[in-house]
Formats: structure tokens, C-alpha cells, sequence
């Protein structure tokens, strides 16, 4: 079976085989990218033929929705099943007039960020491109008929510069006008900071935005909370971020998640500031959403005041950002971790 949605020619060269003509495949795209079709048999200006041959052929879902939770904010997040047994998160919020979508890029990951739960056990694979777009459509189809997808951030589970090959074809098919038409500056990769990747991401010509997760403003401190960044550190970071600034003219985003006692003190606020001074940059606080098992927590509502008056002092662009859907463990890799807990779900080898 051939996935429908992994963004390659197999489905013209199928009608071409078949002796359909080639405007199906525009037909079969409309259905799919606006989110109306569930089946084969729902497209109903196909001829029964077609629908019948493709559908033993082509299949649009890989993925079983495992789990569907619903939060009193009204975020939503699936949990996937996929194909190989692999589980992976993907989260629609709705705020005003946005519906932003945040997807994974990977079955767990390999950067073992301390706090996250996403890379407790390491990475399993790469998603491949449909099932990166799979995720965007399970959650278009959550929406009402006349709401659209508006913001997509690539935030779920995984580090999407390990695994651009698939994500980019993904994230084009988002773009497309064709496909789900979200502009590029409103589809946000987010990076533990891999500054080959950046560099290689600045000269494609990449219009996304990029947000980089510093979480540090020092190297020492980086190194104990980030562990990839003891290969890396921060000034090469910050010399990619600045260049795909440079070629993309895309203001940069960094996002610092607040570790009570450990990344939260004036000092660290001081320091911030003065790393991040005179670029234009955004920086993101994010009180730290608690993982079961870990023992980090949020900062008290006090220690995350003195923080933001520091820097709201600075000359820099702050947002101080509310967390979303606690309720329904919607941090990253968080409901994974503990379905996998509550149903003992074997790894896969
Ligand atoms: N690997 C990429 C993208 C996935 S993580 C990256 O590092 O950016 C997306 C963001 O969520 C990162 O900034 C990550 O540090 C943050 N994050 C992970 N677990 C979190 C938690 N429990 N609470 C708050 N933010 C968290």
C-alpha cells in the first residue's frame, strides 16, 4: 500500500497506469488538503471506478488516533499509533481568530534535553514526510468545515533539523497553495540548535521562521540542561541564527523554558540580556510544564516576576508566554510517556 500523502509521483504515475486522466490527482489533493475526506468513497465527484481501484492501492491514513483528548482551554491533542507501532503527539490549540497546529518530526528524540520528555528514551526514527503531513491533516479535520489551519509550529515530539529531508517536502506541502496555503512565516521549526542544519536551512532560501530553544545564557549551564550543546555552544548558535537572519530577513525567535532554581535567577535574566542585546531578535519565556518522574518544576509566580522585570528592562523583545493545555499533559512527548506507563506498551525493535 502507498501512502497517499507522502508528497512523491506515485500517484500520477498511478493514473497514468490506470488510464485515468491527470486532473484526478488535483481532485483527490483538494479533498484531502481541505480536510473533507476521511475515505476514498467520501470523494464523490470521482467516478466509483477510481475510487474503488485507488483504494486498493493507496491508503491515506497510516496512523491509528490511539488517543484524543480535549483540555478545558480547548486545546486538543492526538496521540498517533503508527504503522510500526511507533507513538507519536500532535496538539491543535484555538486562540481568537488562530488554530495552530504543533506537530513531531520524529518517534522520540536524540537530544536528551534533561527537563523534556520526549527523549527519555532516546530516538526510535526519522517520520517520514507523509506522516508529518498525516498529523497536520488529523488535525484540520478536527475543525469545523469553515475553519482552516492558520499556524503550524514544529514543536512536538523530536529536533526537526535532524530529520529536514522529510520535513521539508512536508512543510511544502503545508505551504502550497494547493495544498494546506499556510504562508511560510507562519510555520515556525523549532531547533535545539544545530548550526550545520541552520546554515543548511538559510541557504535553501527557507522562508520559515525559526525558533531557536536556548534555555541558557551561558555555555556551563547549557551544557548541564541541553547536553547536544557541550558539541556545540552557544556562540556558534547564535552566529547561524544571525546569518539565517541575514539571508532570510526573518526575525529570529528564542524560546527559554523557566527551570525553577536552576535557570531562573537575576543573574541569569542579566546575562540574557546581555547575549541577546542589540539583535533583533524575540526572546519566549515559558514557565516549564512539570514531567512526571522529573525533578524539575516551575518557578514561583515571584521568581518569574523579578525575571521578567529584569528583561523587560533590557533592550530587548520579551513575551512572556502562558502554557497551554496542562490539563492534557501537552508538553512534549508527555502524554506518550504516560499512556506508555499506564498500558506497559512494548518498544519495538
Ligand atoms: N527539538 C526541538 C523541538 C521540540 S521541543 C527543540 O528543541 O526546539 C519544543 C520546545 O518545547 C523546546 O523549546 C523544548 O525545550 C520545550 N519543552 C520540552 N519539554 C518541555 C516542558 N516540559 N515544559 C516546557 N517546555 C518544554
Amino acid at each position: 500500500m502507498t501512502h497517499i500523502l507522502n508528497p512523491d509521483n506515485s500517484l500520477n504515475n498511478w493514473l497514468k497506469e490506470q488510464q485515468f486522466p491527470a486532473f484526478r490527482s488535483k481532485q483527490i489533493r483538494r479533498w484531502l488538503y481541505q480536510g473533507r475526506a476521511g475515505s476514498f468513497d467520501d470523494m464523490s465527484d470521482l467516478p466509483k471506478k477510481l475510487r474503488d481501484q485507488i483504494e486498493s492501492d493507496f491508503t491515506i491514513w497510516t496512523s491509528r488516533v490511539a488517543e484524543h483528548q480535549t483540555s478545558k482551554d480547548g486545546t486538543e491533542k492526538l496521540l498517533l499509533e503508527l504503522a510500526d507501532g511507533g507513538r507519536i503527539e500532535c496538539v491543535l490549540l484555538k486562540e481568537e481568530n488562530r488554530r495552530t497546529i504543533c506537530i513531531s518530526s520524529q518517534v522520540g528524540c536524540a537530544m536528551g534535553c534533561v527537563f523534556c520528555a520526549s527523549g527519555l528514551d532516546g530516538v526510535d526514527r526519522n517520520l517520514t514526510s507523509g506522516e508529518i503531513i498525516e498529523q497536520m491533516l488529523r488535525l484540520q479535520r478536527l475543525l469545523p468545515e469553515e475553519e482552516r489551519l492558520s499556524h503550524i509550529v514544529v514543536m512536538g515530539m523530536g529536533e526537526p533539523l535532524a530529520n529536514l529531508d522529510r520535513l521539508l517536502p512536508a512543510l511544502d506541502q503545508a505551504s502550497a497553495k494547493d495544498g494546506l496555503g499556510i504562508s511560510a512565516r507562519r510555520i515556525t521549526i523549532s531547533t535545539v540548535g544545530l548550526p550545520k542544519a541552520i546554515k543548511r536551512l538559510a541557504d535553501l532560501n527557507s522562508r520559515y521562521h525559526l525558533a531557536v530553544s536556548l534555555h541558557a545564557p551561558n555555555d556551563q549551564l547549557r551544557n548541564e540542561i541541553v547536553p547536544v550543546n557541550s558539541n556545540i555552544g552557544i556562540d556558534k548558535i547564535i552566529e547561524s541564527a544571525d546569518h539565517y537572519f541575514d539571508v532570510s530577513s526573518r526575525r529570529l525567535t528564542f524560546e527559554y523554558v523557566l527551570l525553577g532554581d536552576i535557570n531562573d535567577q537575576p543573574e541569569h535574566a542579566h546575562q540574557l540580556a546581555k547575549l541577546l542585546k542589540s539583535r533583533n531578535v524575540l526572546l519566549n519565556v515559558i514557565p516549564y510544564n512539570p514531567v512526571a518522574g522529573l525533578p524539575y518544576r516551575t518557578p514561583s509566580s515571584k521568581t518569574i516576576s523579578k525575571f521578567r522585570a529584569i528583561l523587560l528592562k533590557s533592550s530587548i523583545n520579551v513575551q512572556f508566554r502562558q502554557r497551554k493545555g496542562d490539563d492534557i499533559d501537552a508538553a512534549c512527548g508527555q502524554l506518550r510517556r504516560k499512556t506508555g506507563e499506564l498500558h506497559e506498551i512494548q518498544p519495538l525493535n
